[in-house]
C-alpha cells in the first residue's frame, strides 16, 4: 500500500480550514486496526472551521487506535464510534468559546486493513474507488443537492453545480446526535485499486472523467500535485485536499466496480 496526501489554500479563500490525516499505522496496530485515512473541511468564522476540522481529524485517529479490537474483528463500530466522539468534542469546543459557536465540519474515513476497506462518512466530502481507471463514489453527500440525487431527482454530475449542494444537510459538530453513514459490508479491494478521499474543493471544478485522468498516472505522488494543480488552474474557489491510497502493487486494476458494493447504504446508518 502507498498513500499521498495534499492539500492548498486554493486561490479564493483567505485560509484553509480543511485538515486530513495520512499515515500508517502504528506497527502494533496495523494487523487489527488496519491504516486509518481522513478528510476533514471545517467551516465558521474567526478560525473556527480550521479548529473543527483538526478536532475532527485529532480525535478520530485518536479514539480510533485507542479502540480495543482484536484481529479480523469488524472495525466498523469503532471507527463509527470515533467519528461520534469527534462529534461531541467539536460540539464541546463550540460551547466552551463564543467565537467557535456553529462551527463544523464534513468527515471522511477509511479504514484499509488487508484487502478490505470500510467507510464513516458525515457531510460532502468524497471517498471514490477507482478501479481499471473507473472512477466511483462511495460516499452520499450529506447536502441539499445529495438528497435530490438520492431521490433520482438529480445526477451526481449535476449535484456539484446545483445550488442546494452548498448546504450542508450532515455534519460534526452541529448537534449532540449526529448520523454516521458507514458500509454495512467492508468493500474487496483488489491490487491496483485507488481510493480518493477529498473535500468539496476539488470536484467543484474537476468532473470524474477529469479525475479518471488525472488518477490513471502510475505515480500517486504525481496525481496527487496534478489534482491540487488543476483544480487551482480552473479557479481554486475553495481549500482543496486530497489523500490518495493505491493498494498493492500496482497492476492494471482488476476488475471492474459492481453493483454488489453499492454506496453507503442509508438503512446502515443509525
Ligand atoms: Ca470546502
Amino acid at each position: 500500500m502507498q498513500f499521498a496526501a495534499r492539500t492548498d489554500r486554493g486561490r479564493k479563500r483567505p485560509t484553509n480550514q480543511d485538515s486530513h490525516y495520512a499515515a500508517y499505522a502504528p506497527p502494533e496496530k496495523a494487523e487489527t486496526h488496519g491504516h486509518l485515512f481522513i478528510v476533514a473541511d471545517g467551516m465558521g468564522g474567526h478560525a473556527a472551521g480550521e479548529v473543527a476540522s483538526r478536532l475532527a481529524t485529532d480525535v478520530v485517529r485518536a479514539e480510533y487506535y485507542h479502540a480495543e479490537l482484536s484481529p479480523g474483528e469488524d472495525p466498523a463500530p469503532a471507527l463509527r464510534a470515533a467519528l461520534e466522539a469527534a462529534n461531541g468534542r467539536i460540539l464541546q469546543e463550540g460551547e466552551r468559546d463564543p467565537r467557535r459557536r456553529g462551527m463544523g465540519t464534513t468527515c471522511t474515513a477509511v479504514v484499509v486493513r488487508g484487502p478490505r476497506a470500510w467507510f464513516a462518512h458525515a457531510g460532502d466530502s468524497r471517498a471514490y474507488l477507482c478501479r481499471g481507471r473507473m472512477l466511483r463514489q462511495i460516499t452520499n453527500d450529506h447536502n441539499l443537492a445529495g438528497a435530490l440525487v438520492a431521490e433520482g431527482k438529480l445526477t451526481l454530475q449535476e449535484a456539484t453545480q446545483h445550488e442546494g449542494s452548498h448546504i450542508l444537510t450532515r455534519a460534526l459538530g452541529v448537534r449532540e446526535a449526529v448520523e454516521i453513514d458507514v458500509n454495512r459490508t467492508s468493500l474487496e479491494l483488489a491490487p491496483g485499486d485507488l481510493l480518493l478521499l477529498c473535500s468539496d474543493g476539488l470536484i467543484r471544478v474537476l468532473a470524474d472523467a477529469d479525475l479518471e485522468v488525472i488518477l490513471g498516472a502510475a505515480d500517486i505522488e504525481a496525481a496527487a500535485d496534478e489534482l491540487i494543480r488543476s483544480a487551482n488552474e480552473r479557479g481554486g474557489p475553495d481549500n482543496i485536499t486530497v489523500v490518495l491510497v493505491r493498494i498493492g502493487s500496482a497492476g492494471n486494476g482488476g476488475t471492474p466496480p459492481t453493483a454488489a458494493n453499492g454506496p453507503l447504504d442509508e438503512a446502515a446508518a443509525r
